[in-house]
């Protein structure tokens, strides 16, 4: 969000190389930034506006974008480009969308897309420190404190049955959209992807299963999920889309769930890259035993709740680990397990079960000695 005077509306500049510029089949960095200025624009919109970027580049013909925030990644067909897509017509959908969708908030929009390497990485510092602060808004708030949680279909685009309910201690499994920011969008489009999902009669608390949040699932996934369990991956586990930023699977031998995100590449002890299970259990499909979830849900208290929390978490990537340090050795210490971010095990250990389970021995790891799993 901008003063008015600083956005040019309908001005789109690429900063870089672009399309024609890089051989085919190759890669590039780039950075979308979106300045808009509105008398009724709130910083409060800020998330939900970038949000829907992902939606309106998978309106171009020819263009795919996956993921969110600084995981994006976005496919330009060679079919595209020899009709003539470049990159600046991103920033001209984006521009024309927010003038429709958002038209009662937003006066003004302007678009910068850049692709050299040294500025992209300045700018993925500061977007950063903007995700942190957007993230620590919901320290404090838990799901009993609310009556509502929200849905978001917005996936169902990808993913016809998804449907995320995101509460207090559930953010979106893409990552990108918390309670609060589904409670702002529903404000600024009640007929949109987030709406209010009243909780009703409490069926499991130990699940985390609502009447309310049953019926709702039912009648927007249109019959495909009967229930869903904001708090197991076992029984009932969340719908699961191609944007979520990591994927929680059960390791049996080791009697606890491994957790893996999109930008590892390597193997993990469930026997599959991320890429796989994205592509066997994304798409809006209910999978016992496997759960896409956002990198901060990881340290939100209900986490794997009905499986005893985060003492389940056996193995993760080390770049993850790393990544979310802070909040996993805060978070361990809350539960009485201070040491518990060095029991989990990582790739240095072991990619497979039986390469781990010495380790988790080793280090005394509390899901050994918890109710079997399965
Ligand atoms: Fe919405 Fe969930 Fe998709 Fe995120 S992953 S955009 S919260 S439906």
């Amino acid at each position: 969000m901008r003063p008015m005077h600083e956005v040019k509306d309908g001005r789109v500049e690429v900063i870089g190389p672009d399309l024609d510029d890089i051989p085919e089949g190759s890669q590039m960095p780039l950075a979308i930034v979106v300045e808009v200025a509105g008398r009724e624009m709130q910083e409060e919109f800020e998330p939900i506006l970038e949000r829907q970027i992902h939606d309106y580049i998978n309106y171009i013909n020819g263009a795919m974008h996956i993921g969110q925030r600084d995981i994006v990644w976005i496919r330009i067909s060679k079919k595209a480009k020899e009709k003539g897509l470049r990159l600046k017509h991103l920033g001209v959908a984006i521009h024309a969308k927010f003038h429709e969708v958002f038209g009662s908030i937003v006066d003004k929009v302007q678009v910068r897309i850049y692709t050299d390497e040294d500025k992209v990485k300045e700018i993925l510092e500061e977007a950063r420190k903007v995700w942190k602060a957007r993230d620590e808004r919901l320290s404090g708030m838990t799901d009993e404190d609310v009556d509502v949680f929200y849905s978001c279909t917005l996936c169902q685009s990808f993913a016809p049955s998804h449907v995320c309910i995101v509460t207090p201690e559930r953010t979106g499994l893409c990552g990108a959209f918390s309670w609060l920011d589904c409670r702002a969008s529903h404000r600024i489009n009640p007929e949109g992807p987030n709406q209010p999902v009243k909780k009703g009669r409490i069926i499991d608390p130990r699940l985390g299963q609502w009447e309310g949040c049953n019926e709702f699932v039912k009648k927007a996934s249109r019959g495909a999920i009967e229930k869903v369990s904001i708090y197991s991956l076992m029984v009932d586990p969340m719908t699961t889309c191609g944007c979520c930023e990591c994927i929680a699977v059960v390791l049996p031998i080791c009697n606890g769930v491994m957790t893996v995100n999109r930008e590892y590449k390597g193997d993990t002890p469930c026997g599959m890259k991320f890429t796989t299970l994205a592509g066997t259990i994304g798409g809006g499909r209910q999978t016992p035993g496997f759960l896409g979830h956002s990198k901060f849900n990881i340290t939100q208290k209900k986490f794997l709740a009905a499986e005893g929390g985060i003492k389940r978490l056996v193995w993760m990537p080390k770049m993850l680990k790393e990544e979310i340090w802070e909040r996993l050795k805060e978070r361990a210490k809350e539960i009485g397990i201070p040491d518990l971010p060095e029991m989990i095990a990582d790739e240095t250990i072991g990619t497979t079960e039986e390469e781990i389970l010495p380790f988790l021995q080793e280090k005394g790891h509390p899901a050994l000695s918890m109710e079997s799993l399965i």
